[in-house]
């Protein structure tokens, strides 16, 4: 196992590398049966698998074999699509919900090639798409422009005009947006402080929480201190009134230890923690940004499942 430690940041990754096309791999070993749509779970919502092993680049980039991205289907209607970290150390987790009359993907990622969009597309069929992000950070917006201009695909703009349009989210940050997908409502909430057009995404047939960059096993960026708690803050509370399966965001870089950190840049993850989070998880960082105060600490402050890191 490689030696992991608290991160210390300047590292880069190897984003510069040339992505081969590839096709987007088959459940592995382990994978549970897919849940139908129409299965009843825990609190009337439809459940998922995440039985998965995820890949985690490679301690030598130049022998690894895996494809560009990797499709993990939750349900046979979600699937979590995860790119390749010996070509983008970010390897960010990008989403894709179907409903039955279009789609919405979150994020494209942090490669400018065709193969998400390709492989989505391969997943939707003719169904219209939204091709929406968490929020406008390169490593979450980087294949837009393969997917603008598309058949049948739309690409939100990466501004706060661009999600309250989206969304009908009327007030920015306060007031909650919406999408509908036919059969499949989303609720959009505003939560800016990682990044000012930040939101996350609640779906109400399956439960999950998308969200993004604000709460995800890693370092959690927070460049708006005063911005970043009042958003946690109101979504701990539209949580608490709502099934919640998973949180999942768009990242991991914690190592299955607690309190412990993959270096920043790193190619290679092989003790990973795993994506999902908990309800409990949120209602443990408001807590602690609660307690935390006003004044932005001076140094990160790691807790078991995630890093609050306001340097
Ligand atoms: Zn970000």
């Amino acid at each position: 196992m490689a030696a992991a430690w608290l991160a210390t940041l300047g590292l880069t990754g190897c984003t510069g590398m040339t992505p081969s096309g590839v096709t987007p791999d088959a459940p592995r070993a382990g994978d549970a049966a897919i849940p139908g749509e129409g299965d009843a779970g825990v609190g009337g919502l439809v459940p998922g698998s995440l039985t998965v092993s995820w890949m985690h680049g490679s301690a030598d980039c130049t022998q690894n074999a895996d494809p560009e991205v990797q499709v993990h289907p939750y349900n046979a209607t979600t699937y979590i699509i995860r790119q390749n970290k010996c070509r983008t150390f970010e390897a960010p987790f990008v989403y894709l919900l179907i409903g039955s009359q279009s789609a919405l993907s979150f994020d494209t990622g942090a490669t400018n090639t065709q193969t998400l969009r390709d492989t989505i597309k391969g997943l939707i069929g003719t169904k219209p798409l939204l091709a929406a992000h968490s929020h406008a950070h390169g490593d979450h917006i980087a294949s837009d422009g393969k997917f603008a201009g598309q058949p049948g695909m739309t690409v939100v703009a990466n501004t706060v005009a661009g999600q309250q349009a989206a969304f009908a989210i009327t007030t920015w940050p306060e007031t909650l947006g919406h999408y509908e997908l036919g059969g499949r409502a989303l609720d959009v909430i505003a939560i800016p402080g990682h990044e000012l057009t930040h939101i996350a995404i609640y779906d109400r047939q399956t439960g999950l929480l998308l969200t993004g960059d604000s709460l995800y096993p890693g370092l959690l960026f927070i460049p708006d201190w005063t911005t970043y708690r009042a958003s946690i803050h109101r979504l701990a509370q539209f949580a608490q009134a709502r099934p919640i399966a998973h949180v999942l965001g768009a990242h991991v870089e914690m190592s299955a230890t607690p309190k412990v950190v993959y270096p920043y840049g790193t190619l290679y993850q092989p003790n990973e923690h795993v994506l999902q989070l908990t309800a409990a998880h949120l209602v443990e960082l408001d807590a602690a940004l609660i307690q935390l105060g006003p004044n932005k600490p001076a140094q990160p402050i790691p807790h078991d499942d995630f890093v609050i890191d306001p340097t």
